[in-house]
């Protein structure tokens, strides 16, 4: 798990993550921000206005959960936002803010991936809701998020960004990864013609099936998640079975709410 790595490799794993994002396109140069906890007391941070693609290890900003710089550094100007989530959700170890270029537009658009058209990102990351606009850095920004925070591990900023909550560096910026290329499908059947969302039933039928993924994915035998390909969305908070069906059906019930209203 991210909370076992050593100071020295969770900063190796938030600079990877940085140049992976900037590589394959999900953010701009300066863009974007990624947070992990170190042990119990301190959160590592990306600094502020740095090419996130050429971090060195010894530019992120240490901090305490309060948000005390704690060194050297001036840790990302959207710092509230990762405090308030890690306050919020104690079991979240790593935050990967990103621009995904694809993703972004449909906010834009007014269209969101919470009523999927694949199956796919539901099975990996539940709902991904899109949150509305606020101004980026300010306090804005943490009360608009505060809402969904309880039932989703991934969410869209509109005009924004995307917000993944995770367990290690590496799931965070897989399941950017799976967000953006979502948004390229729901895109192009835009494009086509026909962005259908899957029938209700589907929905429901993936997000039981994602449940159970989530429940072995828990057991004592998972493998350190920094090391293998990681867990199915909201896997955190899969510790207790009632409440991870508890989300769940939380989760499709909103999904089938959406879809029903077209
Ligand atoms: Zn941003």
């Amino acid at each position: 798990m991210t909370a076992t790595l050593s100071e020295g490799a969770l900063r190796r794993a938030i600079c990877d993550a940085g140049r992976v994002l900037y590589e394959r396109g999900l953010i701009g140069p300066t863009d974007g921000n990624f947070s992990a906890r170190l042990g119990e007391r301190y959160l590592l941070c990306t600094p502020s206005a740095t090419h996130k693609g050429e971090l060195r290890a010894e530019q992120l900003v240490k901090l305490t959960l309060d948000g005390r710089v704690v060194g050297d550094g001036k840790p990302s100007s959207e710092l509230k936002m990762h405090l308030a989530i890690y306050k919020l959700r104690p079991e979240v170890k790593t935050i990967v803010h990103a621009h995904p270029p694809c993703a972004v537009g449909l906010t834009v658009a007014g269209v969101s991936l919470e009523v999927p058209v694949v199956p796919e990102i539901l099975f990996a990351l539940g709902a991904v809701p899109n949150v509305p606009y606020s101004s980026p850095t300010t306090s804005d920004v943490p009360e608009a998020i505060a809402p969904i925070l309880r039932r989703c591990d991934a969410f869209m900023m509109t005009r924004h960004g995307s917000v993944v909550l995770s367990d290690s560096l590496k799931d965070g910026v897989m399941k950017t990864e799976i967000i953006e290329h979502t948004a390229k499908i729901t895109l192009a059947a835009k494009i086509a013609g026909n962005a259908s969302p899957l029938p209700s039933g589907e929905v429901q039928k993936l997000l039981k099936l994602a449940n159970e993924a989530r429940m072995e994915a828990v057991s004592p035998a998972r493998p350190a998640s920094d090391t293998i390909v990681p867990s199915p969305g909201a896997a955190p908070r899969a510790a207790s079975s009632s409440s991870s069906d508890e989300v769940v059906a939380a989760i499709a019930k909103q999904v089938i709410e959406r879809l029903r209203q077209g």
